[in-house]
């Protein structure tokens, strides 16, 4: 993420939301509730829209342009710098931009591929807010009299149990000018207490004729025109639960163009047309191991949508047709979906990659 965050156009299905939200900013006798959440899947833009509105709020020109901040007065340049004085973000690496960020990503762009895992390791155990951080926040909360302060929680169904219960304390007691932002990609995961105390933002409704343009218009700029039809993007905008931006991250994923090339594998592996060692190896060369596991896990959905009777999601391979010839069955399909969670488990652990694509190639023999 980049400071881009907070000053690029409003995503087209949050446009209602948005003139709701700082139409009561800016009447008189009116304000935002203390607590706001922004919940769901991921790839719908909540994040994009949260940090956009504090951007917003926090601007010196918002009575003038209630569209946007302006990206010039002195707010929105702390912002660019990562170092607003009434802005506080938990967990710490969630900021847009901060002085930590910033060392983050050299680190990151300086690591050798070996050191990757290790990093990857540590930024998922870095996402659990713990209780000395929400207790960190308590004076920024309290000091008062310094005009608007906005804490954004980032991954808060991550906030241990103690961590969430002082945060309740400070969600019983709102303070004149203080807004805290929640943000939560399972929303389930969250203490009801804290639910019942917060407003959620009405993010999940997007229009499917809406999304349908914007994903429309985003591929035709990047991605081969003619691969993408509108029927390729109908599909695409299914597989993605209808999140647009969900959509065209699965359309610009390496592993998705290669989905008939899987069937294609699976179907040579059950005949004996080919080893499984084989397999192994040519996989080897087209996806990494990550990318092998969401290739597959979306086949085994698919597969388990058509063994109960639904369509295909995908209208664009054979999956349907296989399936006719040969149904797998309920255990091979519990026993697949399990070596793909126990993979995952495995690599971030640093089991070698070919180890782990010889025996999901194994697997696939079985199906
Ligand atoms: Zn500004």
């Amino acid at each position: 993420m980049t400071d881009d965050i907070y000053f690029t156009p409003l995503l087209p299905w949050q446009q209602l939301l948005w003139s709701q939200l700082t139409q009561r900013v800016l009447a008189p006798q009116q304000s935002l509730p203390h607590a706001l959440l922004a919940a769901g899947m991921q790839g719908m833009g909540k994040r994009a829209f949260v940090w956009r509105l504090v951007a917003w709020l926090l601007c010196r020109a918002r009575d003038e342009r209630p569209l946007g901040a302006c990206g010039h007065c002195e707010s929105c340049q702390w912002l660019r710098s990562g170092t607003h004085p009434s802005l506080q973000a938990l967990p710490l690496v969630s900021l847009p931009i901060s002085a930590d960020n910033i060392h983050k990503q050299q680190e990151v762009a300086s690591s050798t591929a070996k050191d990757k895992k290790s990093t990857k390791a540590t930024s998922n155990a870095s996402l659990k807010i713990k209780v000395d951080e929400i207790r960190a926040l308590q004076p920024f909360i309290y000091q008062g009299g310094h005009g608007m302060r906005i804490c954004v929680l980032d991954h808060a169904e991550q906030m241990t149990i103690a961590a969430a219960n002082a945060l309740l304390k400070t969600l019983e007691e709102p303070q004149a000018q203080v807004y805290l932002f929640l943000i939560s990609d399972a929303p389930s995961q969250l203490l009801p207490t804290i639910k019942s105390r917060v407003q959620q933002l009405a993010l999940q409704r997007i229009d499917p004729a809406v999304a349908l343009d914007y994903v429309t218009q985003a591929l035709g700029s990047t991605v081969n025109r003619e691969a993408v039809g509108a029927a390729a993007i109908e599909q695409l905008i299914q597989l993605a639960n209808g999140a647009p931006l969900a959509a065209i991250t699965l359309a610009q994923a390496p592993w998705y163009s290669k989905r008939a090339l899987w069937l294609t594998t699976w179907q040579a592996l059950r005949s004996g047309k080919r080893s499984s060692i084989a397999a192994s190896d040519y996989w080897q060369n087209q996806l990494s191991i990550d990318e092998f596991i969401q290739l597959s896990e979306l086949m085994l959905l698919d597969m388990r949508r058509v063994l109960l009777g639904f369509e295909a999601l995908q209208k664009d391979v054979k999956l349907a047709a296989i399936l006719q010839d040969h149904q797998p069955s309920d255990s091979g399909l519990e026993r697949l979906s399990y070596s793909l969670q126990q993979t995952k488990i495995a690599l971030q652990q640093n089991v070698q990659e070919k180890f782990s694509y010889d025996k999901l190639m194994q697997e696939l023999v079985y199906l």
